[in-house]
C-alpha cells in the first residue's frame, strides 16, 4: 500500500479538524452585563436620548399609615401666599370675622295682619327691628284710632320711612307701627268704627262707668269690637313696654302710669308740648286706662291740627327720644320757666 503524500495530508487535515471542533464552545457566551440590551434610540437629527440608566426608577405609591386619613402625603404644604396689593385687597371679600357689622346698620321690616275690622278691613302693623333688638324695650305707636283725625296715619308713614333710613338714631330697638287702628272710621271719616263704637272707649278698663254714659259710644260691652279685641291680643303677643297713641287736636302729651310720665318728659324735651297727667275729662274704657292697668307705659300725643308734615316736623325728635328711652328710667328734669 502506497503511503503517499496525499494521504498524509488528508490525515493531517482530519486531525486538525477534529481538534478545531473540540475547542468550539457549545453555548455562546453571555453578553457583558454592562452593555445595554438595545442601544438608545437616536433622533433623526442625530441627538441621542438619555440612556435608560439615567432615569430614576419610579417611586412606590405612598401608602398612608393605618388609622390615618388618606391625605396626599407626598404633596408638600403650600407656601403662604404673598399679601395682595392694597388696591386689589380692597375688592376681595372680607374675612368672616370682619363681616359682623354693627347691629345698627340693618333694619328688618315685616308687615303683620293682626286682625279684621268690624267691616272686614285688614288690621295691619309694621314690625321694624334694628339689628338684634332688645325685646324688653319695644315701642308701639298707634295712628288712626279716630278716623276723623286725619294727620295721624301720615305721621306714622313718615316715621316709618325715617326709621328705615336712619338706623343709627335708634340702635337695637324694635318699633311696632299701626297706621290705622280703626280703618273703618278712616274710610268713613268718623271718630267711631263701622258699628258706631269709639274704640278708645271700648277697652275693659273702667268700662262699666262708660257704659252708663252713652255719649262715649262705648259699645254694648267691654271689648265688644273686633278692633279692640285685636289690639288686646297684639299687646299680649308683642309685649310693648311703651305705647304712643296719636290723636289731635289738643296739642299736648297726656301720660298714664310712671313709665308713661317718664315717656312724656322725654318727649317734651324735644317737642316742648305741655305734659298732662289728666286730660281734663274722664276717659273710661280708653287704651290709656287699659295700658295703665297692665303696667304698660303710654302717652297720648295730641297734634295741634290735621297737617301731617307739620306734626311730623314738630315731633320727629320726640319719637326718637321715646323709642330710645329705657323702661323704668327716671324722668328727665324739665326746665322751669
Ligand atoms: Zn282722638
Amino acid at each position: 500500500m502506497p503511503f503517499c503524500g496525499r494521504t498524509a495530508v488528508l490525515l493531517l487535515l482530519a486531525l486538525a479538524g477534529q481538534s478545531a471542533w473540540a475547542q468550539a464552545p457549545l453555548i455562546p457566551p453571555a453578553a457583558p452585563l454592562s452593555a445595554p440590551a438595545t442601544p438608545p434610540p437616536v433622533l433623526p437629527d442625530g441627538r441621542g436620548l438619555l440612556p435608560p440608566a439615567s432615569v430614576s426608577p419610579p417611586l412606590p405609591a405612598p401608602v398612608p399609615a393605618p388609622g390615618l386619613p388618606d391625605l396626599p402625603l407626598a404633596a408638600p404644604p403650600a407656601p403662604p401666599l404673598a399679601p395682595a396689593p392694597t388696591r386689589l385687597r380692597a375688592r376681595l371679600p372680607l374675612p368672616a370675622h370682619r363681616l359682623v357689622l354693627p347691629a345698627v346698620s340693618r333694619v328688618a321690616e315685616r308687615q303683620v295682619l293682626y286682625g279684621r275690622s268690624a267691616q272686614g278691613r285688614a288690621l295691619t302693623m309694621f314690625v321694624l327691628d334694628n339689628g338684634a333688638p332688645d325685646t324688653a324695650n319695644v315701642t308701639l305707636i298707634f295712628g288712626g284710632f279716630h278716623g276723623n283725625e286725619r294727620s295721624t296715619p301720615g305721621v306714622i308713614e313718615r316715621l316709618r320711612r325715617f326709621l328705615k333710613q336712619t338706623p343709627a338714631a335708634w340702635p337695637r330697638r324694635r318699633v311696632l307701627l299701626v297706621p290705622y287702628a280703626n280703618p273703618d272710621g278712616w274710610a268713613l271719616g268718623t271718630r267711631t268704627n263701622g258699628r258706631d263704637v269709639d274704640i278708645n272707649r271700648n277697652f275693659p278698663a273702667g268700662w262699666r262707668e262708660a257704659a252708663r254714659a252713652a255719649r262715649y259710644s262705648p259699645g254694648p260691652h267691654a271689648a265688644s269690637e273686633p278692633e279692640t279685641q285685636a289690639i288686646i291680643a297684639l299687646l299680649a303677643r308683642y309685649h310693648p313696654a311703651k305705647i304712643v297713641s296719636l290723636h289731635s287736636p289738643l296739642h299736648c302729651l297726656n301720660w298714664t302710669g310712671d313709665l308713661g310720665r317718664a315717656m312724656a318728659y322725654a318727649m317734651t324735651a324735644d317737642n316742648h308740648l305741655p305734659v298732662k297727667g289728666d286730660i281734663g275729662y274722664p276717659t273710661p274704657g280708653s287704651l290709656g286706662d287699659y295700658c295703665g292697668a297692665h303696667g304698660i307705659g303710654i302717652v297720648t300725643l295730641e297734634f295741634a291740627g290735621e297737617n301731617a308734615d307739620d306734626a311730623w316736623q314738630e315731633n320727629r325728635a320726640a319719637f326718637v327720644a321715646v323709642i330710645n328711652l329705657r323702661p323704668f328710667a327716671e324722668p328727665r328734669e324739665v326746665s322751669k320757666e
